[in-house]
């Protein structure tokens, strides 16, 4: 397959590319577009063929359902049945980075949503995907633009890199706002839970889901997962990568063995040592943490070094995201190998 690319800048005219993907949506195609979190890879979400090869593309699972994306709270009808809950709490919060799980509309395919019978559905806070969504008339599922299981992509450069051949069309809108997926919500269970972390702040959930609950986004091996996806393996890089705290990677960094690593760190904890270090931004701004978080990861496998360890983060606001995505993507530096 040829992959077309199309740049487009933020507040340009964009009429164009709307139409172009729009079209190639509408002809059962396949496009990546950029939203506020990261990039999605989209499809018509009414059609089975076309939602078959987003699962294609990426090589994902197909017990692990997709997100479906409207073009405003008007157009939520179209992918969701919205009796038995309160749809008030979305007047604010969309378009934005939070999803939420409701019953499905029949018309969705049950690939999308992996034969359930609920739907998670997401209005973003991006012009282009909004504009894009209503010209294409359907309701577009999008899961993140990236291989299955490796870190989600949130800047075009890397998705060419890692998607070129697989999908029709690259929209090139740069690097994502937030860099991290949209927290999302179950608002059908009682009390209402988070269903994933995301740039959606949990701690700002309470007042508009009263009494919601963060459960664990953790799990055993044997425990059932709370949503499919959580029981696969994500947002990886090929090589090794562990995770420290800032005085474990100090204590590294001096130790004979620190040479063999990359260190993904704060600007911060970059001043105080020495050797290959991957800058994520400041700790002070866990929203530049966040935004370089997976193109960062995805830099560890081209430099000159056999693993990583990356530092972890305040649990605090987006930091609960970043966390989660860390957590998954690497193990605890005490694992690692000893010499
Ligand atoms: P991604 O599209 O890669 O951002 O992942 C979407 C996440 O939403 C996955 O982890 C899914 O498990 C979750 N999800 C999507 N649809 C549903 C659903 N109907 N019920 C529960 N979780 C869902
Ligand atoms: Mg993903």
């Amino acid at each position: 397959m040829k992959t077309e690319v199309l740049r487009i800048k933020t507040g340009s005219d964009h009429r164009d590319a709307v139409d172009q993907a729009a079209g190639v949506l509408r002809s059962g195609g396949v496009v990546v577009f950029p939203t506020e979190t990261v990039y999605g890879i989209g499809a018509n979400a009414y059609s089975d063929d076309a939602v078959e090869k987003i699962f294609r593309a990426k090589g994902r699972p197909q017990d692990n359902p997709l997100i479906v994306h409207v073009d405003s709270l008007n157009s939520i009808g179209m992918a969701a049945l919205t009796g038995g809950i309160s749809i008030e709490p979305l007047k604010t919060l969309w378009p934005g980075p939070l999803s939420v799980l409701m019953k499905k509309n029949p018309l969705v395919s049950s690939l999308c949503t992996a034969g359930l019978d609920t739907v998670v559905v997401r209005c973003p806070d991006n012009a282009f995907a909004r504009d894009m969504i209503t010209a294409a008339g359907f309701p577009v599922a999008a899961p993140s633009a990236n291989v299955a299981g490796r870190p989600s992509g949130s800047d075009a450069h890397d998705i060419l890199a890692e998607l070129d051949g697989r999908v029709d069309l690259i929209i090139d809108a740069g690097r994502s706002k937030f860099g991290i997926e949209s927290t999302i919500v179950d608002p059908l269970h009682r009390p209402p839970r988070i269903l994933r972390p995301g740039a959606f702040a949990v701690e700002d959930l309470e007042k508009f889901f009263p009494g919601i609950v963060q459960e664990k986004f953790k799990i055993g091996r044997d425990e059932k997962p709370l949503t499919p996806g959580m029981k696969y393996r994500h947002y990886s890089p090929e090589k090794p990568l562990y995770f420290a705290t800032p005085a474990q990677i100090i204590d590294l960094n001096r130790s004979d063995r620190g040479r063999e690593f990359a260190y993904i760190c704060s600007r911060e904890l970059s001043g105080e040592i020495d050797g290959l270090r991957i800058e994520l931004g400041s700790r002070e701004n866990l929203y530049e943490i966040a935004s370089s978080l997976y193109s960062s990861l995805r830099k560890l496998d081209q430099v000159p070094r056999k693993m990583g360890v990356i530092e972890v983060f305040p649990e605090r606001g987006i930091g609960v995201a970043i966390m989660n995505r860390i957590e998954k993507a690497a193990l605890p530096l005490g694992r690692a190998p000893k010499s």
